[in-house]
């Protein structure tokens, strides 16, 4: 059973992240967001922080970002947003898996969700991570088993993403998705992220290939040699990737929460006669929920990344650290306990 939790408090809770310095003749306002991001990000590996995380984040909150710990409270929860007009997909949470029969455990568990994804008629694909499906081990076996899921989905018509972890696993990523497009597997996508600095030349790179291809700004903690830390610039390289994307890709999933960004990429879309059958917008189940039906509602192709399982920790760490004012939400919902 998922708990009823509150939910988060408006954008005014953005304010107390940010500083007022009064100086002579002007005022200087500090944005302390990208600090928290930071902090929660480093916190993470903290295992105190994980140990109390762990033992009481599903009852405080993680619920909003997770549709249950098993496929069974999933296929609800994915059904109901197949039926509000929204596509999804789904993943079974996890990530940096260290044995050999984990990872193929993991990738036969995949399978499973394949069919009964197809068993329940849902409108849902499959998101997962290579370090789920072995990539620490080695290429070798991430690769086997990404490329039997893909050919489960082939199968059933379905399609699978491979989502983009850390910087350093870039490369990895980009190799065994190549490798797979090189194989035939032609229902497989990766991601691009637009914070780090080698993303325009990953994307051409890529772009002859007519690529699907998720755009995300960036989920982790990457050092500035990698990536810009400066979010005006994120978002800038954002839309000048997105524009690049949609013109030459052959699909653009626009994962965003971003309203500028949206409006600006479906006014572009429009202006350049770019479809849905070559764009949707994406963003994550829990986060703008009614922007995502009212967009559903608008005509627009909208997916929604629902993701589930009992490995939620990293992922919720994520989401809080990407808005200070969840962090709050949380602590609230522990003060009302
Ligand atoms: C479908 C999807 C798939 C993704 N896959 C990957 C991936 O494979 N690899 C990767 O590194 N990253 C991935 N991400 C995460 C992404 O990199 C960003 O961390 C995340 O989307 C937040 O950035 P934003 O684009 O929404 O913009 P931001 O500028 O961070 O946010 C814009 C606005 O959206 C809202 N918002 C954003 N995040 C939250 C939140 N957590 N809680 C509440 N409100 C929020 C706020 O109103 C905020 O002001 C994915 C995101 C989506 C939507």
């Amino acid at each position: 059973m998922i708990p009823i939790v509150a939910m988060p408090p408006g954008d005014q809770m953005m304010t107390a992240t940010k500083a007022t310095a009064a100086a002579p003749g002007r005022h200087l306002t500090l944005d302390l967001n990208p600090i928290f991001r930071k902090g929660i990000l480093a916190a993470t590996q903290n295992p105190a922080v994980a140990g109390i995380v762990r033992a009481h984040g599903m009852r405080l909150g993680a619920a909003r970002f997770v549709a249950g710990e098993t496929l069974d409270e999933a296929v609800p929860v994915l059904r109901q947003l197949n039926e509000r007009g929204l596509r999804t997909n789904t993943t079974m949470l996890g990530e940096g898996v260290r044995d050999e029969a984990t990872a193929r455990a993991v990738a036969s568990d995949y399978l499973a969700v394949l069919d009964r994804i197809a068993a329940e008629g849902l409108t849902t694909n499959i998101a997962l991570k290579l370090t789920h499906l072995g990539l620490d081990l080695g290429e070798d076996l991430a690769y086997a088993n990404v490329a039997a899921v893909a050919a489960r989905a082939a199968q059933h018509g379905n399609f699978v993403r491979i989502d983009m972890e850390e910087s350093a696993r870039v490369d990895a990523t980009l190799r065994i998705y190549l490798r797979l497009l090189a194989d035939g597997h032609a229902n497989v996508g990766t991601v691009l992220q637009s914070c780090l600095r080698r993303t325009p030349d990953d994307l051409a790179a890529l772009l002859p290939l007519r690529p699907n291809l998720r755009l995300v700004k960036g989920a982790y903690l990457e050092p500035a040699a990698v990536a810009d830390p400066d979010k005006v610039e994120v978002d800038a390289a954002y839309v000048r990737l997105a524009d690049r994307l949609l013109t030459e890709g052959g699909f653009a999933a626009i994962a965003t929460h971003d309203e500028r960004i949206i409006d600006r990429v479906l006014s572009f879309a429009d202006r350049q006669g770019i479809g849905d059958d070559r764009f949707e917008i994406q963003m994550l189940y829990g986060i703008r929920p009614q922007r995502q039906i009212d967009l559903a509602k608008a005509g627009r192709r909208v997916l929604v990344a629902t993701p589930f399982g009992s490995h939620w920790y990293h992922y919720l760490m994520r989401r809080l650290a990407e808005r200070p004012a969840n962090l709050a939400w949380l602590a609230s919902n522990l003060a009302r306990r």
